[in-house]
């Protein structure tokens, strides 16, 4: 059949759009990580893929990475996506400042009473330093500084990364960080860029039951928790890792706290990309599953 020439344009047209519809469908079915087939954006506990095989049995034998005060009923949940968060050159010079007259004192003496006494920690202290911060919060209001930016590629990840990949805790000053499980020191340093982790060590740890290695990341410490410690330091289930740095430690942040990160893959160096561009999120969840599989149910 011979069809006029406006007629088998259109044909073409339709064929083009058919054949470039079950290319796409194609691509779909051969991609893993399709957006589609992913929680929500700060979804509950137990959506996300749990990539280590974590079971309720294994987590109970972790301990605890922070000893939270325990007249809290509930630890507050920080909505970490409307404020910057960095701390001004002058709350870092003074919080500098601090650290040298107090410091020895606060951190050897006054957090050590607040964090081991199980009676000081049933004491219902006036304090807003405690709380979490979420997995998986787009929080492009905070993540403003040049850390953050498209052209700083951290382990492959670029764009602007906005969305988080750790767990924020909460907590005072100076509180002491501890490793969940066994492990080995992976690498550790100080991450000196505004808005980065400070001091940061990443530990590789062997969980109990499955024997399966991962790679853990505290971020935002003190300084302490770079010493004695190098690749392949042995470190014990509850041993004391650092504390949680002040602002002019830990990257510039005014609220202290440390970033918790779990990968599956041993990283570069002492850094994981913390937070990811929305166009990555489906690798990022493949890799840096959701903390709260080690942490347990705390939000
Ligand atoms: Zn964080």
């Amino acid at each position: 059949m011979i069809l006029p020439r406006d007629a088998s344009l259109f044909c073409l047209f339709l064929t083009l759009i058919t054949t470039s519809c079950t290319f796409a469908s194609n691509q779909d079915a051969n991609n893993p990580h399709q957006d589609d087939l992913l929680p929500p954006l700060e979804s509950d506990f137990k959506s996300y893929p749990n990539l280590a095989n974590i079971t309720d049995e294994e987590r109970a034998l972790f301990h605890p990475i922070l000893k939270f005060p325990t007249h809290f009923k509930k630890i507050p949940v920080l909505d970490c996506t409307q404020a910057t968060g960095l701390a001004t050159e002058s709350q870092r010079k003074r919080s500098k400042i601090r650290d040298k007259l107090f410091g020895l004192v606060w951190r050897n003496v006054i957090v050590n009473l607040i964090t081991d006494s199980e009676v000081v920690r049933k004491v219902p202290w006036k304090s807003s330093k405690w709380g979490f911060g979420k997995y998986d919060e787009d929080r492009r209001a905070m993540y403003t500084s040049s850390v953050f930016d498209a052209e700083n590629v951290v382990d492959g990840y670029s764009g602007a990364r906005t969305v988080h990949l750790g767990i924020d805790l909460g907590a005072p000053v100076g509180t002491k960080v501890y490793a969940f499980a066994d492990g080995v020191v992976h690498s550790v340093g100080y991450n000196e860029g505004h808005g980065d982790y400070g001091f940061v060590v990443v530990i590789e740890h062997t969980l109990p039951l499955s024997s399966t290695k991962i790679w853990a990341l505290y971020g935002h410490m003190d300084r302490a928790t770079s010493r004695n410690k190098s690749p392949g330091t042995p470190i014990q289930k509850g041993q004391v890792i650092g504390g949680i740095g002040d602002c002019h430690e830990n990257g510039g942040w005014s609220a202290p706290h440390c970033h918790f990160q779990v990968s599956m893959r041993p990283p570069m160096t002492h850094d994981m990309p913390g937070a990811c561009s929305v166009q990555d999120r489906p690798i990022a969840l493949s890799e840096y599953f959701d903390p709260r599989y080690v942490l347990g149910q705390i939000y």
